[in-house]
């Protein structure tokens, strides 16, 4: 037996990788079933540059869990080593063996050996006090040999027998770590980061009953069940994403979609990424369904490096409007076990977002011209995206130009430049600025919106969550402005040639403005007149775009605190020119007076849904002696 001491510098180095590299403990697992992996793929590389000539077999890696000897081993079948390898790789651990692997095939298979992750090994002593290695190396005539260790740099290295070829790493699991003798744990972690290694990854055995060959029959008459142990593998080796797409149908991409989040409804659609320049990656983002709730859709996006599970925080890699996709980036060329502040800064990692960013734009941009029919019938589930995008991403914003839509009342879709054209020769304020009119909830504004329309206006739809912010972004970019149909008259909102006559004199409206403050909170409405259509509404409720947009940044915390609470602020508007107005005038009982000014009133709140409570109440008691 030999003996000896890791080199120096490993002294300083395992407090480190206890406490900094791996805050997670369970990346043990990941670490040496990649190792394991990473020895096959080296002998099948070896086998097929003719250095290997034996039999290379099935390829795999098994987990094994022997809850009574409180130990874990990782067995594979790849390469081995000799003593002497074990020195060099493990013990003199400032050896990097895969980067050594790589140099010398770097022009043959050796993409698939899984990419370093530094310390590998030596996370083992995460979870255990002592940790075997035994070994057999592929090297014809080799001698098996085992190295212990207990975590100090003090090792052994002893001559063993082995019969087959290949590495068992086993862990002497620590009391601390005993969570992972808990097979139910192992399983959730092994599945975790093992899903789509390349090789057979085997954990455990399950049993399966089959008819017993021989017909032999119970006392029931049935044919006796025979158990039969089957090896339990863990993993899909050829995931989707390191397919080439046209060797891919749709119902292959969504069986994918299905492995990677079960119990999830339908993709929208897909988008396959591979790129060998400037960096490697290949990778399927997925458009969810996205609910409102977006903050729950995020991380789902699972980041591997050659098919070994890294993480589902991807928000330093990809931008965040891009968190909201689904799906699998896959490139060995993000720098791991790094911190999250440096990963944003790396510049590999840039280039990488803006990829994907571009990818998403022009895919968008693509099935917009493809298919404009079929990429408006996904409109409504995809614009939260496309809006979080326009707004946090220039470049984004600039793609987006192309395929972001506005959705009027009707239904139609329009991008920036047909909308214009739509509404350039009808829709101007008095500075001969553009209009665009738009309510936020196309129901509560029905009867706005039809008179609207049937003065030839169009008005837009602007019910997402992110709108408001939408419409700030266009007002500028655009040079428009936008108000809700209810922010004034749409007589004031969009200026005719011609202002109608009024039927009243001022000394008529100054008598009738009593009546109707009377009626109204006097803090909250301001009654005024004006000579509209006969057609139109005896009285309207406007409130101006500005106070609104101020109370709405107040409910969201932004900036205007400094100003105060804004009053909610309306103004009732009489339509001079109403048969009904006039008739209020002449009418000489108070009472009556009085009653069918509030049921004009109440009319005007009730279309814009603000009539509610006890106000609706008694309005439609009113209403029902008016019948009578
Ligand atoms: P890395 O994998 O980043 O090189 P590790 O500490 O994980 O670093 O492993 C060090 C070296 O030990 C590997 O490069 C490899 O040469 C060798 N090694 C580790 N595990 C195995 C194994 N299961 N079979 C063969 N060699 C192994």
């Amino acid at each position: 037996m030999q003996k000896g001491t890791i080199n120096i510098q490993t002294e300083n180095i395992f407090p480190i990788i206890k406490k900094f590299l791996y805050s997670d403990t369970e990346i043990f697992v990941r670490e040496l079933v990649s190792n394991a992996v990473d020895a096959t793929q080296k002998l099948k590389t070896l086998s097929s540059a003719g250095e290997f000539k034996g039999d290379v077999g099935e390829l795999q890696v098994e987990v094994i869990l022997d809850k009574a000897a409180k130990t874990i081993t990782i067995r594979d079948n790849g390469i081995g080593m000799t003593a002497d390898e074990v020195n060099k790789y493990i013990n003199e651990i400032a050896f990097s063996g895969a980067t050594e692997f790589v140099e010398k095939y770097k022009d043959k298979d050796a993409n698939s050996i899984i990419g370093h992750f530094g310390l590998g090994f030596y996370s083992a002593f995460m979870a255990a006090d002592k940790v075997n290695i035994r070994t057999l190396s592929h090297k014809e005539g080799s001698q098996a040999v085992q190295w212990e260790s207990d975590g100090t740099p003090e090792y052994t290295i002893e001559e063993i027998e082995k019969e087959t070829r290949g590495t068992d790493i086993v862990l002497f699991v620590s009391d601390d770590a005993s969570e992972y003798l808990e097979e139910a744990r192992l399983s959730t972690v092994l599945n975790k980061y093992c899903k789509f290694l390349p090789i057979n990854i085997v954990f455990g055995e399950k049993s399966e009953f089959s008819d017993d060959p021989s017909g032999e029959k119970d006392e029931e008459g049935n044919v006796k069940q025979i158990e039969t142990k089957v090896p339990n593998i863990l993993n899909n080796t050829q995931p989707a994403w390191i397919k080439q797409p046209a060797d891919l149908k749709d119902e292959d991409y969504k069986s994918f979609y299905n492995e990677l989040y079960p119990f999830t409804s339908e993709p929208l659609f897909h988008i396959h990424l591979n790129v060998d320049y400037p960096f490697n990656l290949t990778g399927i983002l997925y458009f969810p369904k996205l609910n409102n709730n977006v903050e729950v859709q995020k991380n789902k996006i699972q980041l591997y490096s050659n098919q070994v599970f890294i993480t589902d925080s991807v928000e330093s890699i990809v931008p965040d409007f891009l968190t909201l996709l689904h799906g699998v980036i896959d490139s060995p060329d993000i720098p791991l076990n790094v911190s999250r502040s440096y990963l944003q800064s790396d510049r590999n990692v840039k280039k990488i977002s803006s990829y994907i960013t571009k990818k998403v734009a022009d895919k968008l941009a693509q099935m917009f011209k493809n298919d404009r029919a079929d990429f408006e019938k996904k409109w409504d589930d995809i614009k939260v995206f496309i809006q979080y995008g326009i707004l946090s991403d220039d470049k984004f914003e600039e793609k987006a130009e192309k395929f972001n839509l506005l959705k009027d009342t009707e239904g139609k879709y329009f991008t920036a430049d047909e909308y214009k054209e739509l509404v350039s020769a009808t829709q101007t304020d008095k500075n001969d600025k553009l209009v665009y009119l738009y309510t936020h909830n196309a129901e509560e504004h029905h009867s706005i919106i039809e008179s609207a329309k049937a003065k030839g206006y169009s008005v837009l739809v602007m019910d997402s969550p992110l709108d408001s912010h939408v419409i700030t972004k266009l007002e500028q970019k655009l040079n428009v402005s936008f108000a809700r149909v209810d922010a004034d008259t749409i007589d004031k909102l969009i200026t005719k040639e011609e202002e109608l006559p009024s039927k009243l004199s001022k000394e008529e409206e100054e008598k009738l403005q009593p009546i109707f403050e009377a009626t109204v909170d006097k803090d909250k409405f301001t009654v005024q007149f004006e000579s509209l259509s006969e057609t139109e509404k005896p009285v309207l409720i406007t409130q101006s775009e500005f106070i609104r947009r101020m109370k709405e940044q107040q409910a969201l915390g932004g900036g205007m605190q400094m100003m105060g609470n804004f009053p909610e602020m309306f103004n009732l508007v009489v339509n001079s020119n109403h048969p009904l107005i006039s008739k209020i005038l002449k009418e000489a009982d108070a009472t009556k007076k009085e009653g069918l000014a509030k049921q004009a009133i109440d009319l005007a709140l009730l279309s814009n849904g603000m009539l509610k409570g006890a106000s609706l109440t008694s309005f439609i008691n009113r209403s029902l002696n008016l019948i009578d």
